[in-house]
């Protein structure tokens, strides 16, 4: 046995020294990331198939790095699809990760953070979610969060949507409506504004809009501009820290007791699971018209 660590092939797909910590700091070894992608592939994977993916990958020795373009050696049956990525300002390759294979070609590439567009390649014009990114100042705890989390659900109540929680695996949240085919990016992206706006409104000692970090006073950041090809991290994606936390689906009940970084690649697939349940999840939304016109 090689003492670099083992290799050894998986649904096709070499995977090598999957016994190295993943990262200096950590605490994982890339088998295990392996492990938690391939036995959370099933819920992994609809969330990211058909969508432009971007990654985050963590090389030995060098700082983690976001990867949109595919590498040209990758492998064939990585699926990618080209179009001009404004932020990179050039033709990007971007991955669609439909299957196993590539999921766990990605993971041997220490690939740990997984973004997808929050459209699908094959109707790019067409949103699916909003989303309200939440996003503590610096030295608050996730308890702040929490209350401006529920300050948003408030908004959604009041316009009468319906939105669904999730832990980033980071510091914040993301809140996610589903939305019925209809409204344009514009739409989704004034609905967002106005939601962002609104929240703020009902306690701003607690949320602010506020771009510039200077002026957001202590407060947790409502994005409002987070829409249209932006990403996200994909629910159930590990991020780049310490034991591997990962973004995870949580009722609102559940928000004001849990802690996002207890929720690993080790102990994330013994959890309950408020999204494994379609039936439990809000159905596809409308937005109303006065939101969409406030936000313009
Ligand atoms: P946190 O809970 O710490 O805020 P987050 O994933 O929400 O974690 P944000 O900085 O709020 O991080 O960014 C929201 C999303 O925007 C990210 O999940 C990511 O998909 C995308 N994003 C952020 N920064 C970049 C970047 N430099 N390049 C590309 N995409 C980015
Ligand atoms: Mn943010
Ligand atoms: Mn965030």
């Amino acid at each position: 046995m090689a003492a670099k660590g083992a290799g050894e092939e998986r649904h096709g797909v070499a995977l090598t020294n999957l016994d190295q910590e993943l990262f200096s700091g950590a605490g994982v070894s890339k088998r295990e990331l392996v492990d938690y992608l391939e036995a959370m592939a099933p819920r992994i994977l609809p969330a990211l198939a058909g969508r432009p993916l971007s990654v985050v990958r963590a090389l030995r020795g060098q700082k983690p790095f976001m990867q949109k373009n595919v590498p040209t050696y990758a492998p064939d049956f990585v699926r990618t699809v080209s179009f001009w990525a404004e932020s990179s300002r050039r033709e990007v390759a971007y991955a669609l990760c439909d299957d196993l294979p590539t999921l766990l070609w990605f993971a041997n590439q220490r690939a740990i953070e997984y973004h997808p567009t929050l459209v699908r390649a094959a109707a790019m014009e067409v949103p699916e979610h909003l989303v309200l990114d939440l996003d503590p100042p610096e030295d608050a705890g996730f308890d702040a969060v929490v209350a401006a989390a529920h300050l948003v659900r408030r908004a959604l109540d009041d316009a009468g949507l319906h939105g669904v929680v999730k832990t980033t695996g980071a510091k914040g949240v993301h809140i996610l409506v589903p939305l019925a085919p209809g409204p344009t990016h514009e739409d989704v992206a004034g609905a967002t504004r106005a939601l962002a706006v609104r929240t703020e409104r009902l306690d701003p000692a607690i949320a602010t809009t506020a771009f510039i970090r200077a002026d957001r006073g202590g407060k947790v950041f409502v994005d409002p501009t987070r829409a249209g090809g932006s990403t996200i991290a994909s629910v159930y994606s590990p991020r780049v820290r310490p034991g591997l936390p990962v973004s995870f689906p949580v009722s609102w009940d559940e928000l004001d007791t849990v802690v996002p970084a207890e929720i690993t690649v080790a102990t994330a697939l013994g959890r309950p699971d408020p999204w494994s349940d379609p039936d439990a999840l809000p159905a596809p939304q409308a937005l109303p018209e006065d939101l969409v016109a406030e936000g313009r």
